[in-house]
């Protein structure tokens, strides 16, 4: 059998830090090849890369369990010898399927690989294995999916003489005994260690490990308690420099001047008498914040927080108003044409109550229009772009809504003193300059919005920039979703719930986890639900009687011919906003923002795989409704850990409980979308300890102050235009 290992040449004295990996490589030109693609793949090119490729955990004598002390949800290393191997590919789709059964004195176990097929050339009958990942379980027994797998003649395997050993990530190719034996050895070769870049006071401040000590515990750790004291150093390194990143990008942007918006508290009062109801505190407060903003000559940076509902469109209108009624513009960027489409309405309702009416412009890629129309002031009206450009560049018109062709589009604006946008995670300074007039010393406003429940840490540093308005209080008189996690016996039930609520009209999303890509539970006879078989099921079996549309990921945006070209991403939405379909199955794609008062129920399929949060974000797509809104919840899990978790969607008042619910039970790994925000996952692992986010805060403000241009921490400016492409727009 053709094992993939290889093995680094031998005799260098010292390893550069700088020298790359691929020279490293010996022997065998076909495993070359293969660990050259493994490494490049994993983003390893240098020396320097592979020291700081950290383990994802650690395997120590007491986490192995014989098979018969497995439990559904553990993770963890099981040993065995294979007593069945078999490779077949699956009938639909055609996915290849490794499988395999283990066993030791105590019992069996599955393990099933996807995709990859050469697996079955690799672990054959006979071999002892240690199977390392997470415990699964259905119908058929306890399995486990995708493991990463060791041969192992013994049944020990120890690293060094240490307790610990650890276990990295792996890709095809490349082993993590490999990468251990790799990375030992350049521990032991290293010419010299990297520059530590954290201040030695604060790491004595503190009791962190130095960089070079740091970095041989993180990989050849002498117990539990030295891995976990320098992978902590290495999390509040990172958190750490994401602050500073984010406070010097701030400071950056405090030195431009902004335009100065005055408006007496007496004419803000008297504007907010155009909408038909009565702000809340919370909104009442945002605009108090924005307006005294205003006043400073100092650019505002704002995030305004606030739960799916709370009513954000109106603060963004109040803060609009003040900048138009002092002659100046305001952009507002949506993440997509039909949010745009959605916010252009909205402002054309509220202002054009106003007696002096405010122009407004909507700019997509498809289409332009301009409020009011000449020939009926109560309507909008289509324009052409050139002439929309044009009158935004003579400031005609004040308030322009759109895409991303905001600022694609070389839109010239004659005086720009806000930009507004919604569900945008990072918006940077230099784009901000970009839509702001050319060679303008001035920057504009900035009111970032959004509703993306996230722990308090994690806003603590990504958004360290920006100063935060929190809207944690709903409207008055909202009717309360009603939210069930429905047991598998009740799902006609719901179904027939649903039906009577269609007939009268109303709508239902169904959210599966999955499109129909291969899935290693599904070959297990789980049901995990994609969405065009479920789509298909439901037409065939229980709702043959109602228009059922699609929606997913992989659909095109938008484009195809009009003429029954196929359906994209915005014509099923706008299908489903016009109320032609009746059931929308779809992924979460839905989650961002989409406004459809009729829809009033949602299905979620498959809820143990989703974040609480997410769940949350899921449920806010029926709530804008003065109809009773529903949320059934159907899960396939039966585990109690489960189901004590999604009874906390039933209780949670917000998405931000329900954020640090997860990150404290689940990992900082369950926050939906956790990669977007260019945090690792160690430094997620910071995110659990409220007391190190502020920490790295105040050490970080504390630098700033001291020595804002890091004179006297050259390493720090380093390490800050080394990782300006991930920190700074
Ligand atoms: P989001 O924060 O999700 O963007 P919106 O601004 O779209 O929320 O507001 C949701 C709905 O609530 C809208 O229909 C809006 O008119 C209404 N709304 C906003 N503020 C209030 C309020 N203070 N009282 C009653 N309804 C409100
Ligand atoms: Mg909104």
């Amino acid at each position: 059998a053709k094992v993939l290992t290889g093995k680094l040449v031998r005799g260098f004295e010292s390893l550069p830090l700088r020298m790359r990996l691929n020279s490293l490589i010996e022997e065998n030109f076909r495993v070359i090849e293969t660990q050259k693609k493994a490494l490049k793949k994993l983003g390893l090119k240098t020396v320097r890369n592979l020291l700081f490729y950290f383990p994802s955990r650690y395997e120590s004598f007491s986490e192995r369990k014989n098979i018969n002390e497995l439990y559904d949800g553990d993770k963890t290393t099981v040993y065995g010898k294979i007593i069945e191997a078999k490779t077949q590919k699956t009938r639909q789709r055609k996915i290849n399927l490794s499988q395999i059964t283990i066993g030791d004195f105590t019992g069996t176990i599955k393990a099933v690989w996807f995709n990859q097929p050469y697996i079955a050339n690799i672990l054959k009958i006979g071999d002892k294995v240690s199977l390392s990942g997470k415990i699964a379980s259905n119908k058929s027994g306890l399995y486990i999916a995708n493991p990463s797998y060791e041969k192992t003649d013994s049944y020990e395997l120890l690293n060094e003489g240490n307790a610990v050993s650890p276990v990295y990530s792996e890709s095809r190719g490349i082993t993590s005994r490999w990468l251990k034996f790799a990375i030992m050895k350049i521990l032991k070769e290293i010419e010299e260690f990297p520059k530590d870049a954290i201040p030695e006071k604060i790491l004595k401040k503190y009791n962190l490990p130095k960089l070079s000590s740091a970095l041989i515990s993180i990989h050849a750790p002498k117990n539990t308690d030295s891995a976990e004291v320098a992978r902590k150093r290495f999390s509040f390194e990172e958190i750490f420099f994401i602050q500073i990143a984010r406070l010097k990008e701030r400071a950056e942007r405090d030195k431009y001047d902004s335009f100065e918006i005055k408006i007496s508290e007496k004419e803000m009062n008297e504007f907010l008498k155009i909408f038909p109801f009565e702000l809340t505190q919370a909104q009442k407060k945002s605009i108090k914040n924005i307006v005294e903003n205003f006043k400073n000559p100092a650019p505002m940076s704002r995030l305004l927080e606030g739960d799916v509902g709370s009513g954000k469109t109106a603060v963004a209108v109040a803060a609009a108003y003040a900048i138009a009624r002092n002659g100046y513009q305001i952009a507002y960027m949506a993440p997509t044409e039909i949010l745009a489409q959605q916010h252009f309405k909205s402002f054309m309702e509220y202002f054009s109550q106003l007696r002096l009416t405010t122009k407004i412009g909507l700019i997509t890629s498809s289409e332009c229009r301009k409020f009011p129309s000449k020939i009926n002031p109560d309507e909008p009206t289509h324009i052409s772009k050139t002439q929309l450009l044009k009158w935004v560049e003579s400031g005609e018109i004040p308030i322009l809504i759109g895409t991303h062709s905001l600022i694609q589009n070389k839109v010239k604006f004659k005086n720009l003193a806000l930009v507004i946008i919604d569900e945008q995670h990072r918006f940077g300074t230099r784009q901000r300059a970009v839509l702001a007039k050319e060679k303008s010393d001035k920057l504009p406003h900035l009111l970032s919005m959004t509703a993306t429940p996230i722990p308090r840490t994690l806003a603590l540093t990504v958004y360290g920039d920006l100063d935060l308005s929190l809207l944690d209080e709903m409207p008055a008189g909202r009717k309360k979703i009603i939210t069930a996690i429905v047991p598998p016996e009740q799902r006609q039930r719901a179904y027939e719930q649903i039906r009577v609520e269609i007939k009268n009209g109303r709508q239902a999303f169904i959210i599966c986890p999955r499109i129909d890509e291969p899935d290693p539970d599904k070959a297990l006879a789980i049901n995990a639900k994609s969405v065009k078989e479920e789509a298909k099921r439901l037409k065939k079996e229980i709702f043959p009687e109602f228009e059922i549309g699609i929606l997913h990921g992989k659909m095109p945006a938008r484009g195809g011919s009009a003429s029954g070209g196929k359906p994209t991403k915005e014509s099923e939405m706008r299908r489903f906003v016009e109320g032609e379909i009746d059931i929308l199955v779809a992924t979460s794609v839905v989650e961002v923002g989409i406004d459809v008062p009729n829809a009033t129920m949602i299905i979620i399929e498959g809820a143990e795989r989703f974040g609480l949060a997410q769940l949350h974000q899921l449920r806010g797509r029926v709530m804008r409704s003065s109809h009773q809104a529903y949320c059934f919840v159907f899960t396939e899990s039966d585990s109690l850990k489960t189901k004590q978790r999604l009874s906390a969607l039933e209780k949670a008042k917000s998405g931000f409980e329900l954020a640090e619910y997860d990150l404290k039970f689940r990992g900082a790994g369950e926050l939906s979308g956790a990669k977007q925000w260019g945090v690792s996952d160690i430094g997620m692992e910071a995110l659990k300890n409220l007391k190190m986010v502020e920490v790295a805060r105040t050490e970080s403000q504390k630098i700033l102050k001291s020595d804002p241009e890091f004179k006297k921490h050259p390493l720090i400016k380093e390490k800050l235009k080394k990782h300006s492409a991930i920190h700074f727009e």
